[in-house]
């Protein structure tokens, strides 16, 4: 069944506003009587008859309410160091498949691309393949994909947990540094095409930020984070 997400909901009646409205007459071409599944973004979810289409609203009347069965227990933030043109997208795409909280672009010292003042217009269309990634996962929330800024202007102190994928660690693995659980606001770091630079791993590791290995192959800065991603969900639900 077709999904949406919409914040307008009062007693049993839902208004979907903005461009899904076009969505559903003119390209589903969706009827009064029809069905389909709304969440709300605050992971709940109803399904719920389409009674009347007009030119800028949808208004649904609500079946009973569920917890959106999707949404992980734990709340995790990727902090993706800016990537080369083109993927963040896939980044993000992936990571809210996968079941991320929010994303969170920064400029570390080995950045290539530096945002520059059009930054917003890039995050809104972030945030659409967010939508969209969180549309056809069946999330129950939206995740937020946050304002660019610098890893060393970052407060992790708000986090139960905070991990970097570093690229120099031999020691530490992720599974062990997830031992004995994590809390349920984690941070996760990872790193640009370049890699880390010592001091900056110095300053995260005093920080508070724990660097954990991904593995033996060292993976591209786009593939790390969806890695980490899947295997911290893994390893704790
Ligand atoms: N150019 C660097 C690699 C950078 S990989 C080098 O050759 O050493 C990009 C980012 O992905 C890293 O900064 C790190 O955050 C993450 N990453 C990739 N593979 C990793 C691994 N095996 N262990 C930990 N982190 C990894």
């Amino acid at each position: 069944m077709n999904r949406f997400f919409t914040e307008d909901i009062a007693g049993d009646t839902a208004r979907i506003t903005g461009e899904d409205v076009r969505h559903i007459a003119r390209v589903l071409r969706l009827r009064p009587g029809d069905g389909v599944v709304l969440c709300d973004g605050r992971v709940r979810e109803y399904t719920a008859v389409i009674e009347r289409i007009g030119e800028a609203e949808v208004v649904c009347r609500l079946g009973p309410g569920r917890l959106s069965p999707a949404e992980p227990a734990h709340r995790v933030t990727l902090f993706q160091a800016l990537p080369k043109s083109g993927k963040m997208e896939t980044i993000v795409q992936k990571c809210v498949e996968l079941g991320v909280f929010a994303v969170a672009p920064v400029v570390t010292a080995r950045c290539v691309a530096l945002p520059t003042k059009e930054f917003e217009k890039k995050r809104l269309r972030y945030q659409r393949v967010a939508l969209e990634a969180a549309k056809q996962s069946r999330r129950g929330i939206v995740p937020e994909v946050l304002g660019v800024q610098a890893l060393s202007a970052v407060d992790f102190s708000g986090f139960d947990t905070a991990l970097v994928a570093y690229e120099n660690e031999r020691e530490r693995s992720l599974k062990e540094a997830l031992r004995g659980g994590a809390g349920g606001r984690i941070a996760l770091v990872v790193g640009p095409e370049g890699g880390f630079e010592e001091g900056e791993a110095a300053d995260l590791a005093h920080r508070g930020v724990v660097a954990v290995s991904l593995g033996a192959r060292i993976l591209r800065t786009e593939t790390a984070g969806m890695a980490m991603l899947a295997q911290v969900l893994y390893e704790l639900e």
